[in-house]
């Protein structure tokens, strides 16, 4: 039995040295982090524990920004009286995703970071996994891929990405900010998150080493047309086979004036076409205009057998996602 050893950073400069540890890991809430540990898919020789660091604040940045540190638990930001005011589609994501036990636990930066539920990826019994084994195959492409992704997909991964929390952030432009030991950046969520290509084990554009610090929300005037709408095989405790995260910035007129789309459930990444967005300026949002936008979110759509149903499903959930957020008329709607 190999050794484990675990650290409780007690900074984040002393998290980012012990990173540096051969074979360390971070672990935050460990809701995910552990899961693969106990099947074998995660191997670390060290645990970098940053749960107790002092980054679990929502506060507003000059430029009018909601700064969302990484800390922050699940639950802790679904139920933020700011996040609910300004930013409902992020509380009402939040709230579609896990148990409420698995969001007292869960973070902001667990969730970015959460590998994909591919049961062949989580299951050493079947041996092709390019995402667990790079060069190995893929059991899903000739497998059970009913959960499987639809858009962005490769020769060598059909894997989704899991998160409701990052849709939202995705639809709502968020930015990520990234520290390593040598420097701190940012970067925008829809840039973070990779597609599978020809290195399916990279979910992420995130350094070697890098943390991340806190989550960052332009001040966009979403909150009163905006809808979170996840369909899955069960009514709660389920992944989403399709989620849309709408958002409608309309005119006294009631045309839309901005507006930011975003699908999960179908693609290795929150799954945003800014052109789809651009589709519906100027146009009341009604069914022909979300429908001209769900074109073009799901152009170059393929299934692979068991999930073809996504393709049309996704259709609808689009049209009725941004049908119902034309119609919310208060932030707690
Ligand atoms: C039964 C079940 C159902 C679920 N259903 C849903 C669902 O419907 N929707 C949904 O969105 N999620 C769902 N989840 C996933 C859950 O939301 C994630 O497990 C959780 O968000 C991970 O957060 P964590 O803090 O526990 O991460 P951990 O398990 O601690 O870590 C996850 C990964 O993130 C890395 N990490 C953590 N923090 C940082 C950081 N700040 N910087 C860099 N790397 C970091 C870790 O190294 C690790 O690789 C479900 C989970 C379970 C077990
Ligand atoms: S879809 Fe991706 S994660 Fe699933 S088995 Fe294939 S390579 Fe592995």
């Amino acid at each position: 039995m190999e050794g484990l050893h675990y650290h409780r950073a007690t900074s984040i400069e002393d998290a980012l040295q012990w990173i540096a540890e051969p074979g360390a890991v971070f672990i935050a809430g460990g809701t995910q982090l552990v899961d693969l540990m106990k099947g074998g898919i995660a191997r670390p020789r060290c645990l970098v524990d940053v749960s107790r660091l002092p980054w679990n604040a929502v506060e507003p940045l000059d430029d009018g920004s909601l700064s969302i540190g990484a800390g922050v638990r699940n639950s802790d930001l679904a139920d933020h009286p700011e996040v609910r005011r300004r930013h409902p589609l992020l509380a009402r994501a939040l709230l579609a995703g896990a148990s409420p036990q698995l969001r007292n636990m869960a973070t902001v930066g667990g969730n970015l970071l959460q590998r994909t539920r591919c049961h062949y990826f989580y299951d050493n019994g079947f041996p092709r996994c390019n995402k667990r084994a790079p060069g190995s195959g893929c059991d899903a492409l000739q497998g059970h891929n009913r959960q499987h992704a639809v858009l962005g997909t490769s020769e060598h991964c059909i894997a989704t990405h899991p998160s409701d929390m990052a849709v939202a952030l995705a639809a709502l432009r968020a930015r990520l900010r990234l520290r390593s030991a040598a420097d701190e950046r940012r970067l925008a969520l829809a840039d973070f998150h990779r597609l599978p290509g020809d290195t399916p084990e990279r979910d992420t554009e995130l350094r070697e080493g890098e943390l991340v610090l806190a989550v960052e929300l332009p001040p966009l005037p979403f909150a009163r047309h905006c809808h979170y709408l996840k369909v899955r095989d069960r009514a709660s405790f389920s992944f989403a086979l399709v989620s849309v995260a709408a958002a409608l910035e309309l005119d006294d007129d009631g045309r839309v004036r901005d507006a930011g789309l975003a699908l999960g459930g179908v693609a290795h990444k929150p799954w945003r076409v800014p052109a789809a967005e651009q589709a519906l300026l100027g146009r009341r949002p009604d069914a022909a205009a979300a429908a001209d936008a769900a074109g073009l979110l799901l152009d170059g759509a393929r299934g692979h057998g068991h999930n073809d149903f996504k393709i049309e499903l996704a259709r609808r959930a689009i049209t009725r996602a941004i049908t119902r957020a034309a119609g919310n008329d208060s932030p707690d709607a």
